[in-house]
């Protein structure tokens, strides 16, 4: 507060009330003690000139507070920009003239052309973000804007234009912020639920209008042809398998994402749900010509969900028969190692020695409905969903996994799970 500010206080004014009506008892006092007025006219003196004065200093605190807008407004640059600055968004204040008052880090990465006393419309080359700070200074109302960038990456904002008026006796808003939120991740997100919607029906519709092709035909042409319907009831049976693995696999795909937050807490050890995968797939390994060995010694225990860690492993092994049977070898290790943070975790590879992946497709391979060769994962039976649901599930348990793979010479995906810590090391029997 300054000085001139000091002396305009609620205090002061006080004080100089006190001092006037003192000064104003004493005159009149006297003058009715040496008998120059009656009693009733010094009264009445005295009453006019308290009021008078009490009035005056009403006036005077009245003017002062009316005037402060203006020293504020003079003076409200450095607050301003602090409270700019402390906010994550990027936020632009800019004056009536479409100035800008002061920006934040943020707004200045965001348009690093922008710069203070210059009007934004020079760097923010957008006409619907200008009509709208028109329009929010004209109407006194906010407004909100959306708009896209395309280079470098696409990405999208919502602007908040919100009229200030730094005082309430101001008819006229002084000051405007711009407050932009990125809608992009937003965005990003309704874009793969679109996807994932359109690619889930586009799964089931295949199967589904065979099916209906089949029935038809049962029903029609070959309504006594006992040939065709023992040729067409495998096939149409194979394709209504299909369309249960794929509702399964949506099924536990959701199910997982609705407990993606709760990290699961029982210790289980990791050999025996890896033996009992290795066994339970023997029938196809022996179908494909596929020997698969397990390399475990000690219990591997880690906080997890049995039923989940076992669709993990089911879904590496499947796919090292299926899609590297050519190899003729899976060979399934568990170890431990030290995480990049430095705690202990399990590690289980499986590896194949079929045709491997090309390294375009790698960073692809755990989205929904990726494929390397469509056709392919149909012939085997694939859904498409099989590593989506395993980077869900060790997203769930805080691991991850890596894919190493040399076309021609096989791929090797290794599992990386945070050690049980509050167990001892046990031999596996
Ligand atoms: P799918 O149901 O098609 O098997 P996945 O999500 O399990 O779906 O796998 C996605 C794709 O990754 C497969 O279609 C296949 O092209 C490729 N893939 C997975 N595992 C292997 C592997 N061991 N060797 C070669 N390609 C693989």
């Amino acid at each position: 507060m300054s000085l001139n500010e000091a002396g305009r206080s609620p205090a002061n004014s006080r004080w100089r009330n006190r001092v006037v009506i003192v000064a104003a008892a004493i005159v009149f006092g006297g003058f009715v003690a040496v008998g120059a007025i009656s009693p009733g006219y010094g009264l009445l003196g005295f009453v006019i000139l308290v009021l008078a004065a009490l009035l005056a200093n009403r006036a005077t605190e009245e003017a002062v507070r009316l005037a402060r807008p203006v020293a504020v407004a003079e003076r409200s640059g450095e607050p301003l920009e602090a409270v700019i600055a402390g906010v994550p968004d990027p936020v632009i204040a800019l004056d009536r003239n479409g100035r800008v008052l002061t920006l934040n880090e943020s707004a200045r990465s965001l348009a690093p052309a922008l710069r203070q006393g210059e009007p934004v419309s020079l760097a923010l080359r957008m006409p619907e973000l200008i009509e709208a700070i028109g329009r929010a200074y004209a109407t006194g109302d906010e407004q909100r804007v959306e708009y896209s960038e395309r280079v470098p990456v696409d990405r999208w904002f919502e602007v908040i234009v919100k009229p200030v008026r730094r005082e309430p006796k101001l008819d006229m808003p002084d000051l405007v912020l711009m407050t932009f939120h990125d809608l992009t991740p937003l965005r990003r997100v309704e874009e793969m639920r679109a996807d994932f919607v359109a690619n889930a029906s586009h799964e089931l519709r295949t199967p589904l209008a065979a099916l209906s092709g089949f029935i038809e035909t049962l029903q029609g042409s070959a309504r006594d042809d006992a040939k065709a319907r023992e040729r067409f009831l495998p096939i149409m049976q194979e394709q209504a398998r299909r369309m249960a693995r794929l509702i399964d696999d949506l099924l536990s795909l959701s199910r997982i994402e609705l407990n993606a937050h709760r990290r699961p807490d029982t210790p289980v050890d990791l050999v025996p749900i890896v033996r009992q995968v290795a066994d339970g797939l023997q029938t196809l390994a022996r179908d494909r010509g596929v020997t698969v060995t397990v390399d475990a010694a000690n219990a591997v225990r880690v906080p997890g969900d049995r039923d989940e860690l076992v669709r993990v492993f089911e879904n590496l092994v499947e796919n090292a028969l299926k899609y590297g049977a050519t190899g003729r070898r899976v060979d399934i290790g568990l170890g431990r190692g030290q995480s990049p943070e430095g705690e202990q975790e399990a590690r289980i590879s499986v590896r194949d020695y079929g045709p491997g992946i090309a390294p375009e497709h790698v960073p692809r391979l755990t989205e929904r409905f990726y494929r390397v060769d469509v056709r392919e994962s149909r012939a085997q039976g694939g859904t498409g969903l099989g590593l989506a649901l395993v980077k869900h599930i060790l997203n769930r348990h805080h691991g991850r996994m890596s894919i190493e793979s040399m076309p021609g010479a096989g791929a090797t995906f290794t599992v990386y799970l945070l050690l049980d810590t509050t167990v001892t090391t046990e031999k596996t029997a």
